[in-house]
């Protein structure tokens, strides 16, 4: 680090020196396991172009559509660079997702019918997903429960899927249609999968149940490696355009990729039935989710980056961590136990006050659309929300579990943690 970037942090943020040593430390130990990461990138960077080029993208493809958006060119390509991406056959791409629990929804509740069951086999899902399944105690919202759609979970065993009890639901319930399987950590305390777990037990199902249709939450997980989970036999993906793949340039939407039959049947259920992915006009973002996707190899490995100095640097601090900087990943999030409600808040806080936007506002705890605990999140991101960006948020529960994620630029995911590190030291 050059002399004045030191003075300069000094002077701006009251680093204190003990806070400048681990600082420099976490950072001499993380160098080693960049280089791998960096192959993962440029391979996806190629995947990417590769698919560009092949659907020959040009200038007319970023015009807008108004009305109906019939015919929309730029919104049909972008769905066949997708597919191609995600090795599927088909792909839905849109800013009218307004989340990735829409898009995640909307794969669910258009696959779904009464009297069918999905089952989560990764444990408990991800927060927002509770009220789309209606296994969050709230009544008269519209979830798949009050359609009738029962819902099954198999948990965890020590982080890894349990593949007895998989096999024995499986077998007994002949009412299951859909497996969901969440790539991502969520708010939990253990590893993400990696695309070669999940394409274990992706073939230990099919092996038992052809016919079942394998959904993966791959929500933060695209780009880490070179793989995604439609390479090795999911039959349906989806996500958010503010994360990962939106590479930070995306200003909103969701996506679904996979078998062409289930993948309209989710469109069918994001606008209406027989109408499907062939109407919405796209207001003018194309550029950016054509951009976003280019973009995108190359942020989530910087986010990645920010991920592994985090780890390192918070267990040099004395705080466990989840995973350790040398393990290897596949999504962008940083886990940290605090312990402590205040370590906790006052790490958001300080994550906050290194953002480029709203870096003079407190972030307290709130009752957050969708969350059933308070949640504290320190987002000052230049898209609102957008956790691809650096970000901390934590539900406000024992045991204090931070999750950082994103960061557009290393240099600023390691900044940002320095802040918050000295924070609570
Ligand atoms: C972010 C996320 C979602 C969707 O959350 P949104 O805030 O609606 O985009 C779903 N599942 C997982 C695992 C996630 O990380």
């Amino acid at each position: 680090m050059l002399k004045v970037t030191e003075e300069l942090m000094m002077k701006n943020y009251k680093i204190k020196s003990g806070t400048f040593e681990l600082y420099k430390q976490a950072l001499n130990d993380v160098k080693e396991v960049f280089e791998a990461y960096d192959e993962i990138r440029e391979f996806n960077q190629m995947k990417v172009l590769t698919a560009l080029q092949e659907e020959r993208i040009s200038e007319s493809h970023f015009t807008n559509s108004s009305g109906y958006g019939y015919d929309d060119i730029g919104r049909d390509s972008l769905d066949k660079v997708y597919a191609r991406v995600f090795n599927t056959e088909s792909a839905i791409v849109r800013p009218h997702f307004v989340n990735g629990t829409h898009a995640l929804g909307c794969a669910l509740m258009g696959n779904l019918r009464t009297g069918d069951t999905m089952v989560c086999i990764s444990g408990t899902p991800y927060d927002t997903l509770h009220n789309v399944i209606g296994i969050s105690g709230k009544e008269n919202i519209g979830s798949l429960k009050e359609y009738g759609v029962h819902y099954k979970q198999v948990d965890l065993k020590d982080g890894k899927f349990d593949l007895d009890k998989i096999k024995e639901i499986l077998l007994e319930d002949k009412s299951i249609k859909l497996v969901h399987i969440q790539r991502s950590t969520g708010y939990g305390w253990r590893n993400s999968f990696l695309v070669s777990e999940l394409g274990e037990v992706i073939k230990f199902i099919k092996d038992i149940r052809e016919d079942v249709i394998i959904f993966v939450d791959n929500c933060y997980g695209e780009f880490i490696d070179t793989i995604e989970p439609t390479d090795v036999g999911a039959d349906l993906v989806a996500g958010s355009l503010i994360k990962n793949i939106g590479g930070g340039i995306s200003p909103t939407g969701g996506y679904i990729a996979g078998k062409a039959k289930y993948v309209e049947q989710a469109a069918y259920r994001l606008t209406v039935p027989g109408i499907g992915g062939e109407c919405g006009s796209t207001f003018g973002v194309m550029r950016q989710l054509y951009q976003g996707l280019f973009l995108a190899p190359h942020v989530a490995m910087e986010a990645v980056k920010g991920a592994v100095f985090c780890s390192r640097v918070m267990e040099l601090a004395g705080f466990e961590v989840l995973p350790k900087y040398n393990e290897k990943r596949s999504d962008i999030i940083q886990a940290i136990k605090f312990n402590d409600k205040e370590k906790l808040i006052q790490f958001c806080k300080g994550i906050q006050k290194g953002s480029p936007i709203d870096s003079f506002v407190e972030c307290e705890p709130w009752a957050m659309p969708g969350y059933n605990d308070e949640v504290i999140m320190a987002a000052g991101a230049f898209i609102q929300g957008s956790s691809i960006e650096l970000s901390a948020d934590a539900p406000i529960r024992d045991p204090y579990i931070a999750y950082l994620q994103g960061g557009l630029t290393f240099d600023h995911a390691k900044i940002g943690v320095l802040i918050a590190l000295n924070n609570i030291i």
